[in-house]
């Protein structure tokens, strides 16, 4: 249904994904996991069109190549995406919202049939068609903004952290929701923070780290394998005599339904060093070191500015502004440390000039 292979996007020199192969089945719900910056929202963003693909990228919904197109043709492919943040139509009413959503060639004529579909599925959005949408909660925000992508009639439904400012008590409603969306025979690429509650809807799920996919399996096996429940769950270090790790390579899942060609063999998970090292610290452990990393860049930048290209130059700032940027900086941190007070700004007699406050500004 849908399949990536080689999914390569970069951001200028910084590679946001390194050669994604993944595929989602009709009726399935997978989900991406990844720490902050991971290349997630990315995934998704190229998937959908919106950010382009390295050229050797393959991209394909129901066995129609995509890469490359423009969003509303991926759109009339078969695939919608519910953006972080919803992007609703804050001032329209929820029935325009939804209606909106069937803007494409593959939806219009069934116009009707879908918005009766999308009410049934979410019979609150029936009770409250005609309420305009930002005067909605956060939870009947989200399903407005999936009631209306799935008013593109789509195969493939993408969802960037569905569930962020959710309480618990409307997360767990969504992700009953989304079990539903599945049933009609959807298939689900779901972006989650919300590990737990992505895995126990979840067939299967990916690891993405640093812009890779470093791990697969069944959801199933993934919450309960110890390097995961570290990294993504909070939960228990994994123990020497523990067993190794329960994600298996792609060819080891039953659970997973057959695509139409199977992802390329993903490596073994191997649990990331970064989790491993940083999690268990304090954080005060972790802002010394923070720190010091930070006193580095500073170090590096003033070495930079004598002996290369000046630092910032390719952001259009120029070398004095920056250095006197850290000065600043620099200053106010000394300052802070030895709980020193700001410098008192001198008498407007003194600048020849009215202050901000004489002016009554
Ligand atoms: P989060 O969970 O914090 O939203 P993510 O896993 O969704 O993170 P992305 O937003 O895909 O991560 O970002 C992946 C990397 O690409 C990050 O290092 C980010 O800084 C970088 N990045 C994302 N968008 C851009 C952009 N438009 N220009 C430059 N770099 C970007």
């Amino acid at each position: 249904m849908l399949e990536c292979r080689e999914l390569t996007v970069a951001y200028g020199q910084h590679r946001a994904l390194d050669g994604v192969s993944l595929g989602i089945a009709p009726g399935e719900i997978v989900v991406i996991l990844g720490a902050n910056g991971a290349g997630k929202s990315t995934l998704l963003r190229a998937i959908a069109g919106l950010v382009p693909p390295a050229a050797a990228s393959g991209i394909a919904i129901g066995g129609r190549p995509v890469a490359g197109l423009p969003p509303h043709e991926i759109v009339e492919a078969g695939l919608a995406l519910v953006p972080e943040g919803r992007q609703l139509f804050g001032d329209l009413s929820v029935e325009e919202n939804l209606l909106l959503g069937a803007y494409a060639r593959r939806a219009r004529a069934a116009e009707r049939e879908n918005l009766e579909r999308v009410l049934a599925l979410f019979p609150k959005l029936a009770e409250r068609r005609a309420q305009v949408a930002r005067t909605m909660s956060g939870g009947e925000q989200q399903m407005v903004a999936i009631g209306r992508a799935l008013m593109s009639a789509p195969s493939v439904l993408m969802l960037d952290e569905p569930s962020l400012g959710l309480s618990p008590k409307l997360c767990t409603a969504l992700f009953r929701t989304l079990a539903e969306v599945r049933r009609t025979g959807v298939g689900i690429l779901l972006v989650e923070q919300n590990a737990r509650q992505g895995l126990a809807i979840a067939d299967r799920g990916y690891l993405l780290e640093n812009g890779r996919i470093v791990g697969e399996g069944p959801a199933a096996a993934l919450a309960q394998d110890p390097a995961v429940q570290k990294a993504y769950l909070g939960g228990a270090a994994a123990t020497a005599t523990g067993p190794e790790h329960a994600v298996e390579r792609p060819s080891a899942q039953a659970a997973a339904p057959a695509v139409s060609a199977p992802p390329a063999a993903m490596p073994r998970f191997v649990p990331t060093p970064r989790a491993d090292t940083l999690i268990p610290q304090s954080i005060d452990e972790l802002a010394r070191r923070a720190g010091e990393i930070q006193t580095e860049h500073v170090r590096a930048a003033r070495g930079a500015r004598a002996t290369a290209a000046p630092i910032g130059a390719a952001h259009g700032i120029g070398t004095d502004t920056l250095s006197e940027a850290l000065a600043r900086i620099e200053a106010a941190a000394a300052r802070a440390r030895i709980r020193e007070p700001e410098p008192k700004p001198r008498p407007a007699s003194e600048r020849g000039g009215a202050s901000d406050a004489d002016k009554g500004e």
